[in-house]
């Protein structure tokens, strides 16, 4: 109760602010927007089109530099969609959500502008309950609704990603140059930090969105409780996880408190926490868990030069998962270290015949097949993967094979585009 005056009037103390802004952008004729979650005017530079345009675009590799789509279990994700739309019903923002799961295991959550947003599986497997899972979405619909990333690009944080998303959008570049950078503008969304005053609106509305939505609102308070306990733990995962953007703190979870205390004034009373939903819709990714510690360990193993106990691992990993993808794509890259090229192309084989989606088992089959001279499967295989996810080392594969062909103009197009000066 002590805290919520303490939230209202930071709230409060940001409109003065915001005003201020808008006399100011009235006078550069620029249009205010009325922010559909705080209801207060603000700058409008990026109209809500150009978010939804900006989410789009940047989705697909956004998922893609993080692991890709978790298939092996669909029901999952349209689970996750399902409590997600639950939420964001009330968000105000007429915006085109998706929620999808990522196959990643670092405990993290994000929202690209436009309502495009994500979970890792490896924080569904630290949440307790469907009410946790809402909060968690609650939070990031309010950074996607409030227009928070939006802001970040007015400021001028991510300004340049901006001009050449449109650019990539306009299509007057033709150069492969601008995805490159496109893909580098996803990842500067996706990591961004929001700033103290974002995320203070974000557990304030993404609270009540959860209440309205039917669950109990002290989720959001046990959430934070849980993220203050393994914040001491110290586990790197977590620090380049969600942590890095979104720090625990005692002064969260008492302003939580503050706002449940609130919540229930008003009437909240007799939300559910859908315990057993959750843990039954989690089942499969629960009982997956030791396949995906030992894939983790194995990829660990791998980069250290350890290929026999990376061996070791990624087999126990497949007798556990064997229709995961991404495990038979990593038995490709150990065996590619290894120089067994030809066992490589079958385990990239196998990944991509269980997910054809994600560029990294195209980008490795496309270096084994280079290895072994078979140029056109290997240039097929890089534009594949280049359509997925722009990176530099494709498009240094491309010039090398160009090169080795005698098209020295083509290689000169390729290096370029992976900004590298070809020698003189
Ligand atoms: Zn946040």
């Amino acid at each position: 109760m002590d805290h919520e005056p303490t939230e209202l009037s930071m709230l409060k103390s940001n409109s003065l602010t915001y005003m201020l802004r808008c006399i100011a952008c009235g006078l550069l004729l620029s249009g205010c927007v009325v922010n559909p979650v705080t209801g207060q005017s603000e700058i409008g530079l990026v109209s809500t089109a150009q978010q939804i345009s900006i989410g789009r675009q940047q989705y697909l590799p956004a998922q893609q530099m993080q692991g890709g789509l978790y298939k092996v279990d669909p029901a999952l994700m349209a689970y996750v969609s399902g409590v997600g739309a639950r939420v964001a019903r009330f968000s105000g923002a007429n915006l085109p959500y998706e929620f999808v799961v990522l196959n990643n295991s670092v405990p993290n959550a994000w929202a690209l502008p436009g309502g495009k947003l994500a979970i890792n599986r490896g924080l569904l497997v630290e949440l307790r309950n469907e009410a946790e899972l809402a909060a968690v979405l609650g939070h990031e619909v309010v950074h996607a609704a409030a227009r928070h990333g939006a802001k970040q690009i007015e400021r001028g944080y991510l300004l340049q990603g901006a001009v050449l998303v449109t650019a990539a959008a306009a299509g007057d570049s033709g150069v492969s140059d601008v995805l490159l950078q496109g893909a580098q503008t996803a990842a500067g969304l996706i990591n961004q930090k929001y700033g103290r005053d974002a995320e203070r609106e974000s557990d304030y509305y993404g609270t009540r969105y959860l209440a309205q939505a039917g669950y109990d609102p002290y989720a959001a308070v046990s959430l934070q409780e849980t993220f203050v306990r393994l914040s001491k733990g110290g586990n790197s995962d977590w620090m380049q996880g969600l942590f890095s953007s979104h720090p625990p703190s005692a002064e969260r979870v008492s302003n939580n408190r503050g706002l449940v205390a609130t919540l229930r004034r008003e009437g909240y009373e007799g939300g559910e926490f859908a315990a057993d939903r959750f843990q039954a819709a989690t089942a499969n990714l629960r009982r997956a868990l030791p396949a995906y510690e030992a894939a983790d360990a194995a990829r660990t193993a791998m980069h250290a030069g350890d290929y026999r106990e990376a061996t070791t691992l990624i087999g126990k990993a497949l007798a556990l998962q064997e229709g995961e993808a991404a495990f038979h794509g990593l038995r490709g890259d150990i065996r590619f270290k290894q120089k067994r090229f030809d066992d490589a192309i079958t385990n990239y084989d196998r990944a991509v015949a269980r997910d054809p989606d994600y560029y990294a088992y195209y980008l490795g089959r496309g270096r084994a097949r280079a290895e072994q001279e078979q140029r056109d499967g290997a240039k097929a295989d890089f534009n594949r993967s280049l359509q997925l996810l722009p990176t530099t080392i494709a498009y240094l594969e491309l010039g090398k094979i160009a090169e080795a062909e005698g098209n020295l103009e083509a290689a000169e197009q390729y290096y370029a585009a992976a900004g590298v000066r070809p020698a003189p």
